[in-house]
């Protein structure tokens, strides 16, 4: 219901971040049953499932092996205030797909799943050949959007760090500014 209401163009394209991490949080409390519809689903579609599972296997794979040169790549748990915002980004890029909204490669296709690759603050969607050959932004991202946290939605005067976290097959870029990244080290949510 959601995803049909937020992935009309006229509706996407009106959300901000602040609307998508709301949604977010308001999926979290309606979150119940999980297991049951992912039950369901496998019931109905046991390829399909097959499929998905294996592609979030593979989107793990890939930012696990995924390493930066001279950088120590951290793990968190999401705390509540990261969890929404993430699913709220996941919600904009599956609407994003659904509706059109998001510039998506020929292989972006959640009836054949397969790793995906998206950032909060672009515009499209990739399998990963088509994510590594995309060409840079028409438009560069103003001073604002480069330092603007992609958790709380603060621009911050310093640079934010770039996290990868996975949900099933989408691997989502986020900014992640350095107040959210003590308050999650704080939480306990870091494993090394
Ligand atoms: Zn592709
Ligand atoms: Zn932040």
């Amino acid at each position: 219901m959601l995803l049909a209401y937020s992935s009309l163009p006229r509706v996407w394209r009106a959300l901000t971040w602040a609307h998508w991490t709301a949604m977010g949080a308001a999926m979290m409390l309606v979150d119940t049953g999980t297991e049951e519809s992912r039950d369901r689903v496998r019931e109905r579609h046991p390829a399909w499932a097959d499929q998905a599972d294996a592609a979030a296997d593979e989107a793990l794979r890939l930012v696990t092996a995924t390493t930066i040169p001279g950088r120590d790549p951290g793990w968190f748990e999401p705390d509540d205030q990261a969890e929404a915002a993430l699913r709220g980004q996941a919600l904009r890029i599956v609407a994003g797909l659904a509706g059109g909204c998001l510039q998506a490669c020929p292989h972006a296709d959640v009836s054949r799943p397969r790793p995906l690759f998206a950032a909060a603050w672009g515009d499209r969607v990739d399998c990963l050949p088509c994510f590594r050959s995309a060409p840079p932004p028409d438009t560069p991202m103003s001073a604002a959007e480069s330092h603007r946290c992609d958790l709380c939605g603060r621009v911050s005067s310093g640079p934010v760090l770039l996290a990868t976290p996975t949900i099933g097959m989408l691997t989502i870029g986020m900014g992640v500014c350095r107040r959210c990244l003590r308050r999650l080290m704080a939480s306990g949510g870091v494993a090394r």
